[in-house]
């Protein structure tokens, strides 16, 4: 049950809750409480001063021996009222009078213990109240605590000290009547609001469900289809845009993955189909002269050369999509390195009658993979070679360009018509595709290789100028690394 989220987010909610209400109701417990104590206490001191003020008019009326005993009745018996009790100590800390003796006291305070004045909390407080003025004290009684006020008065030279206690019971009556309350209204409030909250996640979660329910049904066959978001702006409306963003990616992912399969079966068919071919023929008579022999062997190494080329490149491609070719950059000289191609690249050129050149550059330490940057510029030669007419040219440049290098392969042939320029680094694009089997070329795979490999370096690959005089093709490589400036 744990597991369902409506359920632990009902729990959470009702735990919250519950400690909401715990805290709140004890902080206004204590929060009342110390408010009714400071409202007695300041009751306590005016209902001192008043019978003071009685007491000091009595005492001038007064005659004889016991003239406080006798004034203090009096103002005892103007100022009684529920719940006080007022006591004149004598100056042992014995109460020399108290308005529970007088009958007018004794009734009308029912919520006080008669045995208070003997009591061990009351004379404790007698005896603190002696020694110090205007002392509050909580006394504990029988019947409930009372708070007490002690204040000292002169009468005729002598100190004297009164005390007034008023019973608190009331008011812990009260409380307790609210704590009661408080004890089934909370309950009551948590069972119902986790109800109320149960219901708000359920009916909050629902479209969670229901998306759960429509992406259960999404497969590799279907994936197009999309999820359907009720509010754009709320999260969940969010959650299933995100979905279906990620579902848009998988698509064009797969999308991208079949038609790479496709291309791919079908760039090899034609090599497979050509070997097949010239195996069949040569094996059609029981025996030929040697020459056709070797014939056949040199169509059939060709193409399976082709073939080998066509299968490297498609392996490049999976890796690179999956992001399984890591680089492994190392410090060299890319203008050693183009110097390198070019080399390579003769024989190609001297087959074609095409003059093969490098311009003089200066020393360009770069950090790089070598065997990839190998691989650009191959690419970019060979489709240069590939793409001119006998009797052209072909030249190699490496300039610096602030932090990055500007390599260059310039080529005297056709250009490339500007309808085609756009996809030229496109996967098995190719211009002219009668032109390129005749040619025995490329998968047209060479330049989005070529492209992916400048990408890597975090560099990039454009063609730089196209026309009828040829066109010129810039791989732009960042420097990158401090080791590459030790080089220097
Ligand atoms: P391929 O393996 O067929 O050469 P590429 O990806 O290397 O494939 O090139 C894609 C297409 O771009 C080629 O088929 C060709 O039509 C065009 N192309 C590439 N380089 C040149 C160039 N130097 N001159 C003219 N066309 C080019």
């Amino acid at each position: 049950m744990l597991e369902s989220v409506r359920v632990r987010l009902t729990l959470w909610y009702t735990g919250a809750l519950a400690l909401v209400f715990v805290v709140l109701a004890a902080a206004s417990y204590f929060l009342f409480w110390q408010n009714i104590l400071q409202r007695t206490d300041s009751d306590l001191a005016e209902l001192s001063s008043a019978f003071l003020t009685t007491l000091n008019a009595e005492l001038e009326d007064q005659k004889g021996p016991e003239i406080l005993k006798g004034a203090a009745q009096s103002a005892i018996a103007e100022h009684h009222f529920r719940d006080y009790v007022f006591v004149v100590l004598d100056s042992s800390g014995g109460a020399l009078i108290s308005s529970l003796e007088l009958p007018a006291g004794k009734s009308a305070a029912e919520s006080i213990h008669g045995g208070l004045l003997a009591s061990a909390a009351f004379r404790k407080f007698a005896g603190a109240a002696l020694r110090k003025d205007a002392l509050y004290q909580n006394v504990p009684g029988e019947k409930g605590d009372y708070r007490g006020y002690a204040r000292h008065f002169p009468v005729r030279g002598q100190t004297q000290t009164l005390l007034v206690l008023r019973s608190l019971r009331p008011q812990r009556v009260l409380l307790e009547e609210i704590t009661a309350t408080f004890a089934w209204v909370m309950p009551l409030a948590i069972v119902l609001a986790s109800g109320g909250g149960y219901f708000l996640a359920r009916k909050s979660l629902a479209p969670v469900v229901e998306m759960a329910t429509q992406a259960e049904h999404i497969g590799a066959a279907t994936l197009h289809e999309r999820l359907a978001v009720r509010n754009e702006k709320d999260e969940l409306g969010h959650l299933a845009r995100t979905f279906n963003e990620l579902l848009d990616r998988l698509d064009q992912s797969f999308e991208r993955q079949r038609r790479f399969m496709a291309d791919a079966s079908h760039e090899l068919r034609t090599p497979v189909a050509i070997l097949r071919g010239e195996a069949e023929v040569a094996l059609s008579q029981p025996s030929r002269p040697p020459e056709e022999y070797r014939d056949s062997l040199g169509v059939l190494l060709g193409e399976a050369q082709r073939l080998t080329q066509i299968v490297e490149d498609l392996f490049t491609m999976a890796r690179a999509d999956a992001g399984q070719y890591p680089l492994e950059p190392r410090d060299f000289y890319l203008e050693d390195l183009a110097a390198d191609c070019v080399h390579s690249a003769r024989t190609l050129a001297l087959a074609k009658n095409i003059t093969l050149s490098m311009e003089p550059s200066e020393e360009s330490p770069i950090r790089a993979d070598e065997a990839l940057i190998r691989r650009l510029l191959l690419n970019l030669l060979d489709n240069a070679i590939k793409y001119t007419p006998p009797g052209g040219q072909v030249s190699l440049s490496c300039k610096r360009l602030g932090e990055q290098y500007a390599v260059s392969v310039t080529d005297t042939g056709e250009g490339i018509p500007a309808e085609m320029q756009p996809r030229i680094f496109e996967r098995f694009f190719r211009a002219d595709a009668a032109r390129m089997r005749a040619d025995a070329g490329g998968a047209g795979l060479g330049l989005s290789i070529a492209k992916w490999i400048a990408e890597a370096h975090d560099g990039r690959l454009e063609l730089t100028r196209t026309g009828a005089t040829g066109s010129t093709f810039t791989a732009y490589l960042p420097i990158t690394g401090e080791k590459s400036q030790s080089l220097r």
